[in-house]
């Protein structure tokens, strides 16, 4: 299986399904270490990624879908979110010139995707943000990518998840959970875990048929 223009809109869909039945529990966790916004921030964005993808004169290529869904979400979405995973797409969708991709590809480029998100927010692992899920569903990828999308996929939201989980004992030393300090252990990462539902909705776009 590749990942070509379809799969990739069906991941884009799928994200912006997630985030909208998750909106209230994404809200919930930024309440809790953040100021509340991250579910609207998120629904919105890709809300909006919808719209672009309802609309004509899209580049319906895997790379030119995801580097257009990034932008919108740089330009819709206010919070430290939204320049983050639009950076992020931005980044996959360059990386991916061709009309579809094959799973080395694609891990290469998620590659890249985690390289334009720390280069934006400098976040180490263990810093309580988006970059706990993404660097080991990364390295789950990349580790998985021999035995076809669907698996690597798989492998990757599954270690997203698992990193997700793992936020919750950490001191948040990046972006507004960072203010509480030590206050913030005790709670799941926001970011994280809507990056365990973004590499979830990899998963569902690239399944067996
Ligand atoms: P804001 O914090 O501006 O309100 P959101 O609520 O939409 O933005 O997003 C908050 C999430 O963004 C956090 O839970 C965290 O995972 C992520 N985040 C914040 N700063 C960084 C950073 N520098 N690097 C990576 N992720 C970050
Ligand atoms: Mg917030």
């Amino acid at each position: 299986m590749e990942l070509d223009a379809a799969r990739t809109e069906a991941w884009l869909r799928a994200a912006a399904a997630a985030v909208t039945a998750r909106e209230a529990e994404l809200t919930a966790l930024d309440t809790a270490i953040g100021d509340g916004d991250h579910g609207s921030n998120l629904r919105r964005g890709f809300t909006a990624v919808l719209t672009g993808l309802d609309g004509d004169g899209a580049d319906r290529s895997p790379g030119g879908l995801l580097a257009a869904a990034g932008r919108t979400l740089i330009s819709t979405v206010g919070g430290a979110s939204g320049p983050l995973y639009g950076s992020a797409l931005r980044a996959a969708g360059r990386a991916l010139p061709g009309s579809s991709a094959g799973p080395g590809e694609v891990a290469a480029a998620l590659g890249e995707a985690l390289a334009a998100v720390r280069a934006l927010g400098g976040a180490q692992s263990g810093d309580k943000t988006i970059v706990d899920a993404f660097e080991p569903a990364v390295a789950a990828f990349g580790a998985a990518a021999g035995q076809g999308l669907p698996a690597a996929a798989r492998a990757a939201a599954g270690a997203a998840e698992q990193g997700a989980r793992a936020t919750v004992p950490l001191v948040a030393r990046k972006g507004r959970a960072s203010y509480l300090g030590p206050r913030s252990a005790g709670h799941l990462d926001p970011g994280a875990a809507s990056t365990a539902l973004l590499f979830g909705a990899l998963a569902e776009a690239c399944r067996e048929p």
